[in-house]
């Protein structure tokens, strides 16, 4: 037995990356929106994995998003709270847990979400960046006042 073993189990999952970023108790369903709402897509350099329905002790079944070389930022990570509200965030270095938080509810979400009104400021060619202010679990639009309330992944940019 490896001296290193002792580890708790959920410490398997979160020790096998170097450096960066371990997403954990995302909702069983969320990983893909957890991705998309960071801004991860096909085009961006991030070197990512994502577990599904991994078994959990308190939440049944957890999603997984371990992201390597990244560490992301208070805003980034507090998007994720839209979606995940109980995600907690592991920042790895050199193995190990750096850093242990939970997401925070944003007040207001700038250049995430886009406005579904089609006749606000937002959605023209002018140079202006979506924001919402986070009302419980309502978007408000800050120009037109439109609420997005519900699924709000669909309205990711
Ligand atoms: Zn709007």
């Amino acid at each position: 037995m490896r001296n290193n073993e002792s580890v708790e189990n959920e410490g398997l999952l979160v020790r096998r990356i170097k450096n960066g970023t371990v997403i954990d108790h995302i909702s069983p369903g969320e990983a893909l929106n957890v991705v998309k709402i960071l801004g991860i897509t096909g085009t961006t350099q991030e070197a990512l994995s994502i577990a599904t329905n991994v078994p959990s002790r308190n939440m049944g079944k957890k999603d997984i998003v371990k992201l390597n070389n990244r560490e992301l930022s208070k805003e980034e990570v507090d998007r994720i709270a839209l979606i995940s509200p109980k995600a907690t965030i592991n920042i790895i270095r050199n193995f190990k847990v750096f850093e242990k938080k939970g997401v925070e509810t944003p007040i207001l979400i700038e250049g995430v979400v886009r406005c579904p009104n089609p006749g606000c400021i937002s959605n023209t060619h002018e140079p202006i960046r979506s924001r919402f202010s986070v009302k419980g679990k309502g978007l408000h639009c800050v120009y037109c006042d439109w609420v997005i309330t519900g699924d709000i992944p669909s309205h990711i940019i």
